[in-house]
């Protein structure tokens, strides 16, 4: 009878670990990440994104300078969490001139980033580290920081209950890019596949590769709509930053391509191209810290849409 009773009451505080000794299945418990958008709001401004899990914070992007990597870690800080992993989306210096600073304050955070991004980065080879170093000398690291660990497409990373997948979508606005989904968040982190509402960077000269890229992802993720957080600009509805980015390209493709009739752009023609884009999305900030980046923009969907030409007529 003892061991009865002693049996039932073990089992049933198993049970009741379980299921409180009912049959009713036991949901997992599980919290959606919360994800807060750092930016230095002003010129040329880009986004770190901190998610914040049950018990840690994961960063992905870490700005443009020391300064605003340091801003990161005062973030990250408040937050009375520690910082697990730092997500680098693509080889472009605006996304980790503030590394250093953020590796500097949380030394056991691994950086992830894809074997392409870790190349670019690890051997300047696109030059935009000399130019970083060359335009802000007190606000650059003395050493760029590195990624220490590779991802590959389709891999899961895991931090706590934080999911995020990876996933490759190749040259665009720059040579090699990775977006990053969180389904239990039907989040979309896309990097600058969108720059919402400011003027992008197409000095790399592939709007047209770009173009494809808002295809593909428009159509794979059209089921689940997620969410949209940029690598420039606000986070937003799947439809509205997506379509936005397509349309803004097809403008400065459709403008570029009617006065290219005679396979030269005039200075005249440049400045009024700049104004036809100007009076269709007035006021969108540039992405990068280049002045003339509109005119120079210009010049190079010009030289893209030229060298489109003359490979269909080959
Ligand atoms: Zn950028």
């Amino acid at each position: 009878m003892a061991f009865v009773r002693k049996y039932l009451l073990t089992s049933c505080f198993t049970l009741a670990l379980l299921a409180a000794c009912s049959n009713e299945p036991v949901a997992e418990p599980s919290s959606a990440a919360e994800i807060s958008q750092f930016t230095r709001p002003g010129f040329a401004s880009v986004n770190s994104w901190l998610i914040e899990t049950g018990d840690r914070v994961v960063l992905i992007d870490a700005q443009r300078v020391m300064s605003a990597g340091k801003e990161v870690v005062t973030a990250i800080r408040q937050t009375g969490k520690p910082l697990e992993g730092i997500i680098l989306t693509h080889p472009h210096p605006d996304h980790f001139g503030g590394l250093a600073a953020i590796v500097e304050a949380f030394p056991e955070a691994a950086v992830y980033a894809s074997a392409e991004t870790t190349e670019v980065m690890k051997t300047d080879s696109n030059g935009y580290q000399a130019a970083t170093r060359e335009a802000v000398p007190n606000d650059s690291p003395e050493m760029f920081a590195v990624p220490t660990k590779v991802f590959n497409d389709g891999d899961i990373l895991q931090f706590g209950s934080l999911e995020l997948v990876v996933d490759e979508i190749g040259q665009g606005e720059s040579e090699t890019m990775t977006m990053l989904y969180a389904p239990k968040e039907n989040a979309l982190f896309v990097s600058d596949l969108v720059a919402n509402k400011m003027t992008g960077f197409l000095l790399e000269g592939r709007s047209g590769a770009w173009l494809d890229q808002l295809e593909r992802v428009l159509a794979s993720y059209n089921d689940s709509e997620p969410t949209i957080f940029p690598g420039h600009g606000a986070k937003g509805s799947f439809d509205a930053l997506l379509s936005g980015q397509k349309a803004w390209l097809e403008d400065i493709r459709r403008l570029v391509a009617d006065k290219l009739q005679d396979d030269i752009l005039s200075d005249a023609e440049v400045s009024e191209i700049e104004n036809e884009l100007d009076a269709l999305y007035p006021d969108y900030p540039i992405v990068a810290e280049i002045p003339p980046l509109a005119s120079l923009n210009i010049r190079a969907v010009a030289a893209e849409l030229g060298e489109e030409k003359n490979r269909s007529s080959r």
